[in-house]
């Protein structure tokens, strides 16, 4: 009896280890082995694969193997089992320079005992939970690695964050809280990275030098802006005009609108008291 080819290709094998080798390994890196060391604790056996190494003092590549070594990374947890991966790493030797050098794994950061995604997982947990000990539980590390991991991550996002001006920003004002003292309303405006679809930067006030004593006008490529969108506040016109000259001022259609709508509706009040229309008011009941 001749299966279907479906069924054929569900039976195979190395298709499935393929996928489970996507799902849990890293980009280079493929599972060989999995052993369970306690009912908490999974140990997947691995290995790197790639026909040469780039020596990382003289740049030659390298395809002699040296000797071999085992790395123990800890992994993120999958459940509430901690993971550990145990790498055979590759030493190889430079025939150029004849140092011998470790195979680098991407997603493990040189010198590093654990991987780049749970020290991501840290973050995560350390953001989500309310208390450091289920942090710690979570994640079986200790206090000191929490600190570390997280400051390290977030320090990253800040660095992602840094870029030049893009072409196309939008400046606007948001209150976000009352002054205790004053009672008056704080501000904050707002620069939207209208190329990315983000936020780029908040400054605290809204008045022109305000903006001009901020880390706003540190930020590279100011040159770089084309188009600014503002509302019609002649404070963010002018701050436009001096710090970003190279851009077309536009103002923002919805700004617009809402101005429109506020006249028309003050013309409509005073018109429905003209005495034509409080007479019809009068007349029409009547009718
Ligand atoms: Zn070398």
């Amino acid at each position: 009896m001749v299966l279907p080819p479906q069924i054929i290709l569900l039976g195979e094998i190395p298709m499935l280890e393929n996928k489970f080798n996507k799902f849990l390994s890293l980009p280079e890196v493929k599972f060989i082995k999995k052993r369970n060391l306690t009912n908490h604790t999974i140990e997947f056996e691995a290995i790197k694969q790639s026909t040469f190494e780039v020596c990382p003092k003289c740049a030659t590549k390298s395809y002699k193997v040296y000797d071999h070594v085992y790395v123990n990374i800890k992994d993120t947890p999958i459940r509430d089992k901690q993971v550990f991966l145990k790498i055979r790493k590759r030493r190889f030797k430079c025939p150029n320079c004849s140092s011998v050098f470790r195979e680098p794994v991407q997603g493990i950061v040189k010198g590093f005992r654990s991987t780049q995604r749970f020290r991501s997982h840290i973050r995560w947990c350390a953001s989500n939970f309310t208390d450091l000990k289920r942090v710690k539980d979570k994640c079986k590390c200790s206090t000191w690695m929490v600190y570390k991991a997280y400051y390290e991550q977030l320090n990253l996002e800040v660095k992602k964050l840094d870029y030049p001006w893009p072409k196309t920003i939008g400046i606007d004002e948001h209150s976000f809280v009352r002054n205790t003292k004053t009672h008056f309303k704080e501000f904050a405006t707002i620069f939207v990275d209208f190329n990315n679809d983000r936020v780029r930067d908040v400054a605290l006030g809204r008045s022109y030098d305000e903006l001009s004593n901020s880390h706003i006008i540190d930020i590279k490529g100011r040159e770089n802006v084309k188009n600014v969108v503002i509302d019609m506040s002649s404070t963010f016109k002018k701050f436009a005009r001096t710090h970003f000259p190279n851009a077309t001022i536009t103002v923002d259609k919805f700004h617009v609108i809402k101005l429109f709508n506020h006249h028309l509706n003050t013309i409509r009040i005073e018109t429905m008291k003209h005495r034509v229309f409080e007479y019809l008011k009068r007349v029409e009941p009547l009718q």
